[in-house]
């Protein structure tokens, strides 16, 4: 079912003072200020999941999600971590092809197809990401690159399996620069991607599918962005680094 979701990034971020009282501020301003059905997901650095996961615990509108997982259940590759891991915490939502992880780990669409793979398999709902650098844009072939990362990485899903999953559109140019896409240019992205999907699922998929957008999205500009009839939520980085900031990109959505 199409939700509308708001999922904070929190990268490498925080010491676990400092996000225990993040995720405790979050979760009293989301409790008292949001009334809406939008879904919150915290995506905390791994060591910290089964802390922040405590202070979760009968908060159904605000949901546990990692920032990776490794494409294989398990085995030896020191310092990763699987999916069975995350899904034995309690995690429930994974964010797949970073563009960071994309860029500074090398991934692929081959090895995200594996990853997402991995992640349904084991009760995780990935929040699968896509996006162009700004070269790509410049020379217009965005369009056809982010279809190519749908294509190669979520199309070998069935139906019912490309149903747990979240796309999260980031233009690399947008993450962490403070130049945000516009609203026409957000609505054209999302636009494209349904149809997309709808070309390989049909339009009720394609109408079922959350599409988040990422990118320097903050106060100020989430309403105007959540606004687009395809934007579905956002995926957010920096803002979500702070409570006051964050719970009024959620209140912006619900
Ligand atoms: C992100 O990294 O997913 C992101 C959207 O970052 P920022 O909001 O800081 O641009």
């Amino acid at each position: 079912m199409r939700r509308k979701i708001v999922a904070g990034n929190w990268k490498m971020n925080k010491t676990l003072d400092e996000a225990v009282a993040l995720v405790s501020e979050v979760v009293n301003m989301v409790k008292d200020e949001v009334t809406g059905d939008v879904q919150v997901v915290l995506c905390p650095p791994f060591v910290y999941l089964t802390t922040i996961r405590q202070y979760l615990q009968g908060q159904s509108r605000v949901a546990l999600g990692a920032q990776n997982c490794h494409e294989k259940a398990s085995g030896a590759y020191t310092g990763d971590i699987a999916a069975p891991m995350l899904q034995s915490i309690g995690v429930q939502y994974v964010i797949l092809g970073h563009s960071e992880r994309r860029q500074y780990a090398g991934e692929t669409n081959a090895q995200l197809a594996e990853k997402v793979n991995i992640a349904l398999a084991h009760g995780l709902t990935p929040i699968f990401c896509c996006g162009e650098s700004l070269e790509q844009r410049q020379a217009e072939i965005h369009f056809d690159f982010v279809r190519t990362q749908l294509t190669e990485s979520l199309f070998h899903l069935s139906p019912e399996q490309f149903a747990d999953i979240v796309i999260a559109y980031e233009p690399i140019w947008a993450i962490g620069t403070g130049l945000t896409a516009s609203s026409e240019q957000a609505q054209e992205m999302h636009a494209l991607l349904r149809e997309h999907i709808a070309g390989k699922y049909g339009a009720e998929v394609a109408d079922n599918t959350s599409l988040l957008y990422g990118g320097s999205a903050n106060e100020k500009n989430a309403a105007e962005l959540f606004a687009c009839p395809d934007v579905d939520g956002g995926l957010i980085g920096g803002a979500s680094l702070k409570s006051r900031e964050f719970t009024n990109v959620v209140k912006a959505r619900q």
